[in-house]
């Protein structure tokens, strides 16, 4: 089936789902997910599901992507701090809403790949980082906005401070087998925090995170 149809079918599911920011339904009918995924699960890149993109990660459901989108109630002005640039793919969502955003992946070849779909697809808003990015990235710092795309212990402190006063943060929160979709929103009185619904991402490893893998644990 032809892509284009088969991007239409999805963003229909979204709706269905109760994705209703139609800037972000847009992006979605936009952006080319077979692009971003393994050329062998190509006929898979519209199935509502989180797929393998190799290094052991993945790339996110596209439910997931639309929802944590959604919930940065992004307008086209702001800069956006991505944790986990994968495959790319949220990150050129993000990009066709916001005015620039920062991505990092902890894993060089995954940020090496990405870099150059960004550059194939046309998308100059975009800034690749490899490391740590639980710490954040403090040079281009203070951000509008921060998705992390991979599931936290709890808020890393660090992302909290590089967040604006009246900025929002979208991250995953929990322990290592079940987290929350938590939106927070940095206030004059300190962080206030919103549940949204369980979720389960590969996990944020790092300085403000795991400190390794939490669910290669001696039972597996
Ligand atoms: N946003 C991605 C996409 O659209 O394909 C999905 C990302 S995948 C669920 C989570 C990513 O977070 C993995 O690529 C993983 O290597 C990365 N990651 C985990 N800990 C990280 C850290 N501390 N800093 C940067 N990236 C990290």
């Amino acid at each position: 089936m032809n892509e284009q149809i088969e991007r239409q079918q999805l963003v229909q599911q979204l709706v269905e789902r109760g994705i209703t920011d139609a800037r972000v339904l847009d992006a979605m009918s936009r952006v080319p997910r077979e692009r971003f995924v393994p050329p062998e699960l190509r006929d898979q890149a519209y199935d509502d599901c989180a797929l393998p993109i190799g290094e052991g990660q993945t790339i996110s459901q596209p439910y997931m992507v639309a929802l944590m989108t959604q919930e940065l109630a992004l307008e086209g002005t702001e800069t956006v701090l991505e944790i986990g640039t994968g495959s790319g793919y949220q990150g050129a969502i993000l990009a066709e809403l916001c005015r620039h955003v920062v991505t990092i992946e902890r894993l060089a070849p995954l940020s090496e790949a990405a870099r150059r779909l960004f550059d194939e697809l046309g998308y100059t808003n975009i800034t690749c980082r490899v490391g740590d990015g639980s710490l954040g990235w403090d040079a281009e710092a203070p951000y509008d906005r921060i998705m992390v795309t991979a599931g936290a212990p709890d808020i890393p402190a660090e992302l909290y401070r590089q967040l604006r006063m009246g900025g929002r943060l979208v991250i995953p929160i929990g322990s290592a087998r079940h987290e929350m979709l938590s939106v927070v929103d940095k206030t004059e009185t300190g962080p206030r925090v919103v549940e949204v619904c369980d979720c389960t991402f590969v996990p944020l490893i790092g300085a403000g995170g795991w400190h390794e893998d939490p669910r290669r644990g001696p039972e597996e």
